[in-house]
């Protein structure tokens, strides 16, 4: 039954609980349909075991919104029992001893693993380029990226190839490549859904969260993996997100607050003008835009890349061939290891690993690092001060349409720049959330909402009237 793939994840709850269809059903026809884009590293055979159980909660009226329904991971997502590689040579047989936190959420309300998604290698980067393994592509344009680092979750939602799906973002990798893909993908706020089991990148910004196809499937999926972990320090002391029905409600009276550096012209113009006519629409809805400057998005950039390499450099020395993935030979200790590292990692994680360590060092670490961190912190407390009298604050979620493969491979500061909207959400710990607004040259462009600090409800309740108002309806042009 192919038109299963085609209802949202909330649509085959419903069907589930009202028994259109059973779990082993609905799970089967995504997991044969075939992955043309390339979206996955491993991709597992439903579990009868699983699917069963889901059955017996939902046969039992219980379980919730999503009880049932198929999900996909980005593979530096632990999973017992299942190959989680991080798209690196460095993790190619690493088989982790126990789930990450989102896991067991997931497993306890019965969805169902259709497998692992392909990402940048150690999730560094924006085009799914990096993996160790193949490229992924945009179900849009088979020669376009799906973007990145999360692009085999994007690109398994655009393409039906899953309803839903998990990402990390730490800088951009979940709301980026949903821009590109033109999906929903949705960052909560720092802390409030488990990083235990995420092989971590950069931990003072690394965070799970959902993509989807619509809000409504994004805050379901928000509600399942969000909630307290003793086993996460920076885990938030908060209830789970709450998925409360979203309401049509009126935007009349919103503030949104809209940043002259998120507009300015390293945006391609296409891009600008689909955002612009998204603000054209809610300003018709009685939503009211505030101009407002934060000259320190300017140094975002600049800013994450000292911050993101130095806490990269110190979480991946524990890569060393000894407890982890395959080991290179080499005379003594030493050897192993420096063999190991420098023929299994890629380019681009060697580089970052050199930067970070760099910038950590003695005499520099005041300079970069310290001075970093600082700006981070002023950066934070801006948006802060935005946020304490607008809803929200809105932008392009990326600065350009999706771009072909290869096309920025040589042009390294390129790719980072692609961060520019994204990156500070990440700084301040802030949720956010990007959505389709229309296309250009016939490729998707996402608009970025921005809340208040574990306001997390707020901005989804914004974020689905936006799209109410909106009414985009896009899907690939060979859907
Ligand atoms: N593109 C950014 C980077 O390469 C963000 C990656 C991410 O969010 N995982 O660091």
């Amino acid at each position: 039954m192919s038109s299963l793939t085609e209802l949202s994840a909330t649509e085959i709850g419903a069907l589930l609980r009202s028994r259109g269809a059973s779990v082993i059903e609905v799970a089967q026809a995504f997991a044969s349909k075939e992955d043309t884009v390339g979206a996955f590293i491993t991709r597992s055979a439903p579990d009868s075991e699983a699917c069963a159980r889901a059955q017996v909660m939902i046969d039992a009226g219980e379980g919730s919104a999503l009880t049932g329904v198929p999900i996909a991971l980005k593979d530096n997502i632990s999973t017992r029992g299942l190959l989680t590689t991080c798209a690196s040579r460095i993790l190619s047989n690493y088989i982790p001893p126990y789930n990450a936190m989102v896991v067991d959420k997931l497993e306890s309300q019965g969805l169902i693993s259709l497998g692992k998604t392909n990402l940048d290698e150690f999730a560094f980067g924006a085009s799914t380029e990096t993996s160790a393994y193949h490229v992924t592509r945009n179900p849009w344009d088979l020669e376009r990226s799906p973007g990145g680092s999360s692009g085999g979750s994007a690109a398994a939602v655009a393409a039906h190839l899953s309803p839903v799906a998990l990402g990390s973002d730490t800088g951009g990798s979940i709301r980026q490549p949903a821009s590109l893909c033109g999906i929903v993908g949705y960052k909560p706020t720092y802390g409030r859904v488990s990083r235990y089991g995420l092989v971590a990148f950069a931990s003072s910004l690394d965070q799970i969260g959902p993509f989807g196809r619509s809000v409504e499937d994004c805050a379901h999926l928000a509600a399942v993996i969000s909630g307290h972990d003793h086993h996460d320090a920076t885990s938030l002391p908060t209830d789970p997100i709450s998925a409360r029905d979203l309401k049509t409600g009126s935007l009349k009276g919103k503030r949104i607050a809209i940043p002259s550096e998120l507009f300015d012209d390293s945006a391609e113009p296409g891009v600008l003008a689909s955002v612009d006519s998204a603000i054209q629409a809610l300003k018709g809805e009685g939503v009211e835009f505030v101009p407002v400057s934060i000259p320190e998005i300017t140094v975002g950039v600049t800013t994450y890349y000292i911050i993101a390499p130095a806490e990269a450099s110190s979480n991946l020395a524990r890569f060393d061939g000894v407890r982890f993935g395959p080991r290179e030979s080499g005379d003594g200790h030493v050897n192993v290891v420096a063999e190991t590292r420098g023929k299994l990692f890629g380019k681009e994680v060697r580089t970052r690993i050199v930067v970070g360590t760099y910038v950590l060092s003695a005499g520099y670490y005041d300079a970069y690092y310290l001075r970093a961190q600082q700006v981070r912190g002023k950066m934070a407390a801006k948006f802060e001060q935005v946020l304490s009298t607008c809803d929200a604050i809105l932008s392009p979620t990326s600065p350009c349409v999706a771009f072909k493969i290869g096309e920025l491979e040589g042009d390294p500061l390129a790719l980072k720049l692609l961060d520019y909207c994204t990156i500070p959400a990440n700084m301040g710990g802030f949720p956010a959330i990007s959505l389709p607004c229309g296309l250009s040259d016939g490729l998707p462009v996402g608009l970025q909402l921005l809340g208040g600090i574990s306001r997390d409800e707020d901005l989804l309740q914004l974020a689905y009237s936006v799209e109410q108002c909106l009414g985009v309806k896009i899907t690939p042009p060979k859907m």
